[in-house]
């Protein structure tokens, strides 16, 4: 017999998730281009909002998160009791594996999906699984091959994290009509913020129209509080009811459900940040597929850009170039694609930093024009 707790089965089974690098050594002021973030930090209204709570640190939350769910509510046209709030949109994912899945159970998702999946799955017993892509983005026929009789939760990421691919409403509507009722489907909309592709839906009709569809957003993408850790769910009433159950009695604090319900009310900014991303996103894609690289067509707030094998071209070495340059951006070895990075769309100077980087990474500057 063991003399030490020993966690359950499953648990050491998990690669630890690792966050976007945020430092180099050496280096004082980086262009932070690994995790995603909106580059024009929070709307100053939300910085505000979130200030004003400052003096009352003491007291516990609203932990029914009304306000913030009426602010939601009201911003997406959406019936506020379907909403739960999360701590990110990781806690609801968490959650939902927690109340559907179990030792012995599969939960499913497409091969290069968000890596929180098989980490949560892994985290209450159950078994990860994954069906395979074409053209990086995720194939339904093959999702629907890849249920058996144990698969209890689908995850989605539409559109995907990292490739930035996606699956338009009636692919997403055929996964779900191919599913059987008692298996839950979670639509990861993290970036449902940022598309401006006519054919895309979040998800939000599925979940209306059938008992067994759930949506999860975040605060950390588009909105830019990723450091406060804000997200929410909307979800049939049984199923929020599950999570309400479950979820922690003050789940969400203060200060980051005013800085919320300040950010979804500042469409201006909101507005801003899209079409600044929307512009960049193509230009940035432009540029560096003229380089010659593999870039994936994306529709989130980053790129998925895949090197050349040769060594000297490769993707580790261009990442080693880049934090020379101060600019960090995220490794993909861990979701399958060790010769490809993952850039988040940045302000413009920053994303000529980039583009100027890894042209003279690739030898394609001309330094006679001194481009
Ligand atoms: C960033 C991200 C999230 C997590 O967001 P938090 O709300 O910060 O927990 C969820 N899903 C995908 C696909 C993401 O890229």
């Amino acid at each position: 017999m063991s003399n030490r707790p020993e966690a359950r089965p499953g648990i050491m089974d998990i690669a630890a998730y690792v966050g976007g690098e945020s430092h180099i050594p050496g280096v004082d002021r980086i262009i932070k281009l690994s995790s995603n973030e909106g580059p024009f930090g929070p709307s100053p209204l939300a910085s505000k909002a979130h200030e004003a709570e400052a003096t009352a640190l003491h007291r516990y939350p609203d932990g029914g998160a009304a306000a913030l769910r009426k602010a939601i509510a009201a911003r997406y046209d959406l019936d506020a009791e379907r909403i739960v709030c999360g701590a990110g949109s990781d806690e609801l994912i968490s959650l939902l594996c927690k109340a559907y899945a179990g030792v012995g159970d599969e939960v499913l998702y497409s091969k290069h999906g968000f890596l929180m999946y098989p980490i949560t799955a892994r985290s209450v017993g159950a078994t990860p699984v994954t069906a395979e892509e074409i053209d990086k983005t995720a194939n339904v026929d093959n999702l629907l091959a890849a249920v058996t009789d144990k698969t209890k939760i689908v995850f989605l990421a539409n559109p995907n994290n990292p490739t930035g691919t996606y699956l338009p409403a009636s692919e997403v509507k055929r996964l779900r009509d191919g599913l059987r009722g008692d298996i839950l489907l979670v639509i990861d909309a993290a970036y449902a913020e940022y598309v401006t592709v006519d054919d895309y839906t979040p998800g939000i009709e599925l979940v209306e129209s059938t008992d067994n569809t759930v949506m999860t957003r975040t605060f950390s993408k588009i909105y830019a509080l990723g450091g406060v850790r804000l997200g929410w769910a909307y979800a049939p009433a049984h199923i929020v009811d599950v999570l309400n159950r479950i979820r922690g009695p003050f789940n969400v604090g203060a200060a980051a459900m005013a800085a919320g319900v300040a950010a979804i009310g500042d469409k201006a900014f909101e507005e801003m940040s899209r079409t600044h991303n929307t512009k960049w996103l193509a230009w940035t894609t432009e540029q560096l597929t003229k380089l010659g690289l593999d870039v994936t067509e994306s529709i989130g707030n980053f790129v998925l850009v895949c090197f050349d094998n040769a060594a000297d071209r490769g993707a580790e070495g261009a990442d080693a170039f880049l934090k020379s340059r101060g600019i960090v951006v995220r490794r993909m070895g861990g979701y399958g694609f060790p010769n490809c990075l993952r850039i988040t769309i940045g302000l413009e100077d920053e994303m000529r930093a980039v583009v100027d980087a890894l042209a003279d990474y690739l030898g394609r500057n001309d330094p006679e024009q001194g481009a």
